[in-house]
């Protein structure tokens, strides 16, 4: 008999976020001002437990809402009861608030033990239930975490369960395909990403929720280990609104004029090539080697700089060049020409700031490399150049940690890629990815050298394996970054930090974030946001082998069957046409996107390829190979047209690079046209036949 704790968490609706609702100073989220809802991913979870408890024909199981959240957080486990829960358990104590991914995952999975203990009986078989991400924090780092803490297996990115001799097998996103998989042994945490199936209420199931006791804990109950902004161990430093897109967003009234732009803008060349590279920015360099030592630009916050700006600049005015030589009257004087900028405090520490050369954390800069079938994976090489860059700056080697089975060919091309070091951990037992045994070895290896930065990409693997690795070392996580900056906080007596920023809140606001109270800053990395170098063969590194012990105890899952696109697909060309799950079916996307894939051929003189959303794929429109986004291909041709596509992050992050994006969709709010240069409101089976005509008659 199989348990469910099904993890439910309160949101701000992100749908309707106001200016007003950010604190200035702190960068956190005040939540009263918006209304809160459940997590939409977390109903398909409370979905998906009721479906495996239904499926295993097992009335006796237990499904259990777990929250962890304010007072108002009841009305999510109401919500749960009123669906399918049996119980609900609200964890709430202002000690919790203010809390990372380590210290959400860190008192939930104390709760998860004390459910056990007092309302399971110490029974373990039983699934931790979890929606992959909630909508406010985006990171998918928590249910991985609390896995870590509890040492279960966990299965990310589940879509579907079956029930077959005797145990559940599930249907799971991997790169380039799916996958069947069952645990080896339970208890387990699995994260749902997409079950369709929703509950509904009945009257009578909706008054019993109203009327059921909830089982309220506080901290005190659980005596977790890390809770709260004191718990943490990563930092917002500032949050601030997204940068305008820059793409056109522009609407076009029909399909004769977006047919003129795409001949017009295509043969003069206007369609801008998807390979730009990105703007110089200044490059961080230690304080030791700075021309300047009173050079403070690199600070953290754009009021450190300035602060740090007046300073210089009055001890440059007051003629002292040695810091060790003021005393408190040069410091009255300081005050006295600058103190309506800064008070004595914050004086003494800029002035204790303006003495520190050298970096608060050591080592290389690392790579965890990502491969499949001996290649290495896109993301690998763009993390690569990113890393050389900052270990450049921070004057130390970048290091790859690459674990697997006959991994060592691939460590030249890692090497010409920009590596210094390759560390490889090589065992049969890696030749498929296990997150159990990978998390074992990675953190090892890591564990040993201790580098001062480990990036991992924010693929589905990288997103999974980072929170675990960083978990069990201690260690905070910033998930899904898009960029990295070297900067000090020299007023807290820190130099040379690694700034991660990431776009929160479903991309409606961005964080600049920092790692606090660990050994090492590691992050992920959105996928095709940073740039490779070009491969130089002439480069040299070394090859370190460490060795760790694994046996089969340590593989936490059972392949059951693997899904993967087969085919020849060349994403190498100039135009693709994409069509997802709008196109509504196979037959659809054969005509639609095979007809205007020869006529623009033929039109721009160009090879034109077709793409697909994951969507489409899913309900077998065109093979998977097609399938362009995170976990397909990613693309940079001049000219992309996503025809029925919403725009999820997971498909617009592989068309980054892209020239000019045309989108066609009924919705008039598709997320894509603010993703998008140019698109048309209109269902895909009248656009596109007038869109081939138009460009015929041209
Ligand atoms: C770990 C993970 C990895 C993923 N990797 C990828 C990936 O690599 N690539 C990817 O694409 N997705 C990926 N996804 C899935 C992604 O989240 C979305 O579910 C998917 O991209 C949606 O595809 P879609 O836009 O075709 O479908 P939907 O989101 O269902 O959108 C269909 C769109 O078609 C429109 N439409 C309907 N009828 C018509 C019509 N007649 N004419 C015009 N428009 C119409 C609708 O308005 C809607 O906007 C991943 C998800 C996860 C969790």
């Amino acid at each position: 008999m199989s348990n469910y704790i099904v993890l439910v968490k309160q949101v701000p609706d992100v749908t309707q976020i106001t200016d007003n609702a950010f604190d200035i100073e702190t960068g956190t989220l005040i939540r009263s001002r918006l209304a809160g809802v459940i997590n939409e991913l977390d109903t398909q979870a409370l979905a998906l437990a009721n479906y495996m408890k239904k499926i295993s024909a097992d009335p006796d199981g237990k499904i259990i809402a777990l929250t962890m959240g304010p007072q108002t957080a009841e009305e999510v486990l109401r919500y749960s009861l009123g669906r399918c829960a049996d119980m609900a358990v609200l964890l709430t104590d202002k000690a919790l608030g203010g809390a990372d991914t380590v210290a959400t995952a860190n008192p939930l999975a104390f709760a998860v033990r004390r459910i056990v203990k007092k309302i399971l009986n110490e029974d373990s078989d039983y699934y931790v239930v979890c929606g992959m991400q909630s909508v406010d924090g985006d990171t998918a780092q928590v249910p991985p975490q609390i896995a870590e803490e509890l040492s279960l297996p966990c299965i990310a990115y589940v879509t579907n369960a079956e029930f077959k001799t005797g145990r559940f097998e599930f249907t799971r996103i991997i790169s380039g395909g799916s996958q069947v998989v069952a645990v080896k042994k339970l208890p387990a945490v699995i994260t749902v990403a997409k079950y369709e199936y929703p509950l509904f209420a009945t009257f009578a199931a909706t008054r019993w929720a109203n009327k059921m006791e909830i089982i309220c804990w506080s901290g005190d109950d659980i005596k977790a280990t890390h809770i709260g902004a004191k718990g943490s161990k990563t930092r917002v430093i500032r949050v601030f609104p997204p940068g305008k897109s820059t793409r056109k967003c522009k609407q076009l009234g029909d399909a004769k004029s977006l047919a003129k732009l795409l001949v017009d803008s295509f043969k003069s060349g206007n369609s801008r090539s998807g390979k730009d590279s990105n703007a110089q920015i200044p490059r961080y360099v230690l304080p030791g080697r700075r021309a300047d030592r009173f050079d403070r630009s690199f600070e953290r916050t754009k009021k450190e700089n300035e602060d740090f700006e007046i300073l210089s600049r009055t001890l440059k005015e007051l003629g002292i060049g040695e810091i060790s030589r003021i005393d408190e009257y040069i410091k009255k004087k300081l005050l006295a020409v600058a103190g309506e900028h800064f008070h004595k405090g914050a004086l003494e520490d800029m002035l204790n700031g303006l003495q520190l050369t050298g970096p608060s954390f050591a080592g290389e800069v690392w790579v965890v490399a990502e491969h499949d079938s001996g290649a290495v994976h896109p993301a690998t090489f763009e993390l690569i150049g990113k890393a050389r860059e900052l270990a450049d700056s921070l004057e130390t080697e970048v290091g790859v940690c690459l674990a697997g089975h006959n991994t060592e060919p691939m460590a030249r091309e890692l090497i010409a890629a920009g590596a210094d070091n390759i560390y490889i951990i090589e065992d049969k037992l890696l030749s498929v990815f296990d997150p159990a045994a990978y998390r074992k070895v990675v953190a090892d290896c890591i564990g040993t050298y201790w580098p001062q930065i480990v990036l991992f990409g924010a693929t589905a693997r990288g997103r999974m394996l980072a929170p675990m690795v960083s978990y069990r070392l201690g260690c905070g996580l910033t998930a899904d970054c898009t960029s990295f900056d070297i900067r000090d906080s020299s007023r807290t007596g820190r130099i040379a930090l690694l700034l991660q920023t990431r776009p929160a809140l479903g991309g409606n606001v961005m964080a600049a974030i920092c790692t606090k109270d660990s050994k090492s800053q590691m992050a992920t990395a959105r996928p095709a946001v940073m740039k490779p170098l070009p491969p130089d063969e002439s480069r040299t590194g070394k090859i370190i082998k460490h060795k760790v012990r694994l046996s089969d105890n340590d593989i936490s899952l059972e392949i059951v069957k693997t899904e993967l696109g087969t085919g020849v697909v060349n994403f190498n060309v100039e135009a693709i046409v994409s069509g997802g799950k709008g196109m509504q079916n196979r037959d659809n996307y054969e005509r639609l996107v095979g007809s205007l894939c020869d006529c623009l051929g033929k039109k721009l003189d160009t090879q034109v390829e077709r793409g697909a959303s994951r969507a489409a794929v899913e309900q077998g429109f065109v093979e998977r190979i097609h399938q362009v986004g995170q976990t397909g291909t990613s693309i940079g041709p001049k000219l992309y047209i996503a025809l029925g596509i919403s725009g999820a992050i997971q498909h617009m992050i592989g068309i980054a690079n892209t020239g000019t994006i045309i989108a066609i969709n009924s919705d008039p709010n598709a997320p894509i046209f603010k993703q998008c240069d140019y698109y048309i409101v209109g269902s895909v089976e009248d656009i596109v036949p007038q869109l081939v005509q138009a460009l015929e008659a041209r």
